[in-house]
C-alpha cells in the first residue's frame, strides 16, 4: 500500500492530476422569487453549467475525492467535485433533486449557528441589506448617520478617512457597495458593525430572523434526508467566523461544536470533511482538524487543484462564475490547469 501510494504521488508530480472543485453559494429562480437584487445563479444557468460540466468532466462523490486525494483511488482525468456553502434552503429545494435525478451527489457545508439555531449570518443580512434597498448612497446615509451617533462608544476614524481608504469598486461591486460591504464586514469594530447590521436588516428586510433563517436556511431534518439520499454534510464552521482570527482554544471549541454537530446529524459516519469560512485558516486550524481526523480540506484559492502536490487540508475551489453557464459550450481551461 505504501510503495503504491509513493508511486502514485511520484506519478501525480509529473501527470499533474486536475482535480476541478466548483463553489456555489444562492442557487435559486432569482428573477421570480422576493428579492431579485439578491446576487446568485439563477437555477436554470446552474442547469445549464451542470450539462456543461457533465459533458467536459468525470463527477465524483466526495468519497471518491477523498480516497484519490489518499492515493487510494486512482483519479480520473477531467475529475470535478461541487460543493455548496452556507446551507442554504436553495440547495434543498433547486440542488438536491436534480442532483439525485442525474445519479450526481456533492458536498454540502452548513454552518450550526445557521442550521441548528437558526441565526441569520452577518454575511447573509449585508446581501439582503443591498438586495432591498437598491439605492445604495440611501445606506450610506443610514451607515454614515450611525457611525457619528456611535462616535462617543467607540474608537472611530474621522468618516472621510473611512471613504478614502474604502469606497472604490472591487469586482462587480461598484464603490459605495465596497464601502458599506467592507465598514459592515470587518473596518469598523464587531460590536458596532453588529449593531448596524441587525438595524438595518430589521428596517430594509425583516423584523423577524428566526422566520427569516427559516426562508434561508435547510434545517436538521433536510440535512439529514440529503445525507440518507447519499449526499455529503461537513463541516463550515460553528458561528462561520474567520477562524484565522480566533484564539487557538477559540478555534478548538468551533470546530468540537462542529464535530458534535455532524455527529448528531449522522455526517461523520462516511467521512469528516471540513470547509473554511470565508477561506480563513492559519496552522492551528489546519492542526485541530488534522487531530479530529478531517480528511480533507477545501480554501476560496481560486485555482484547480492538482492531485499529489496539494495538502489535502488547503484545497484551492472555483467559484462557478468561472465556468460556462451555456450547456453545449465548448471546454474552457480554469485557472491553474
Ligand atoms: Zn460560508
Amino acid at each position: 500500500m505504501r510503495r503504491r501510494r509513493c508511486l502514485q504521488r511520484a506519478l501525480g508530480a509529473v501527470m499533474r492530476q486536475p482535480l476541478t472543485i466548483v463553489m456555489y453559494h444562492y442557487v435559486r429562480p432569482i428573477a421570480r422569487s422576493r428579492y431579485v437584487g439578491i446576487k446568485g445563479l439563477e437555477k436554470n444557468d446552474f442547469l445549464q453549467q451542470l450539462d456543461y460540466l457533465q459533458r467536459h468532466y468525470v463527477m465524483l462523490s466526495m468519497v471518491q475525492a477523498a480516497a484519490c486525494l489518499r492515493g487510494d483511488e486512482t483519479l480520473p482525468s477531467n475529475a470535478a467535485l461541487l460543493t455548496f456553502d452556507d446551507g442554504y434552503l436553495d440547495h434543498y429545494l433547486h440542488v438536491f433533486p436534480h442532483l439525485l435525478e442525474r445519479g450526481l451527489t456533492a458536498a454540502f457545508y452548513p454552518p450550526v449557528c445557521a442550521a441548528r439555531d437558526r441565526q441569520v449570518l452577518d454575511v447573509n443580512k449585508i446581501h439582503y441589506i443591498l438586495a432591498c434597498q437598491p439605492d445604495s448612497n440611501l445606506l450610506i446615509e443610514q451607515l454614515d448617520a450611525a457611525v457619528e451617533a456611535a462616535r462617543d462608544r467607540f474608537d472611530l476614524l474621522p468618516l472621510a478617512q473611512y471613504v478614502a481608504e474604502w469606497k472604490k469598486p472591487f469586482g462587480y461591486d461598484t464603490a459605495e457597495v465596497i464601502y458599506i460591504k467592507r465598514m459592515l464586514q470587518h473596518v469598523l469594530p464587531a460590536a458596532l458593525r453588529g449593531e448596524i447590521v441587525d438595524a438595518l436588516f430589521a428596517r430594509c428586510v425583516s423584523a423577524d430572523e428566526a422566520a427569516f433563517a427559516d426562508e434561508l436556511y435547510m434545517d436538521v431534518a433536510q440535512l439529514k434526508t440529503m445525507i440518507g439520499a447519499g449526499m455529503h454534510v461537513g463541516g463550515h464552521g460553528a458561528a462561520h467566523d474567520w477562524l484565522d482570527r480566533l484564539s487557538d482554544d477559540a478555534q478548538a471549541a468551533d470546530i468540537a461544536t462542529v464535530r458534535d454537530f455532524l455527529g448528531e446529524l449522522g455526517a461523520l459516519d462516511e467521512l469528516f470533511t471540513f470547509c473554511y469560512p470565508y477561506g480563513g485558516h492559519n496552522a492551528t486550524t489546519r492542526r485541530l482538524l488534522r487531530e479530529a481526523g478531517c480528511a480533507l480540506a477545501v480554501t476560496t484559492e481560486p485555482r484547480v487543484a492538482h492531485v499529489g502536490e496539494e495538502d489535502a487540508l488547503t484545497l484551492p475551489r472555483l467559484d462557478t462564475n468561472a465556468f460556462p453557464r451555456q450547456a453545449d459550450a465548448a471546454f474552457v481551461e480554469p485557472k491553474g490547469w
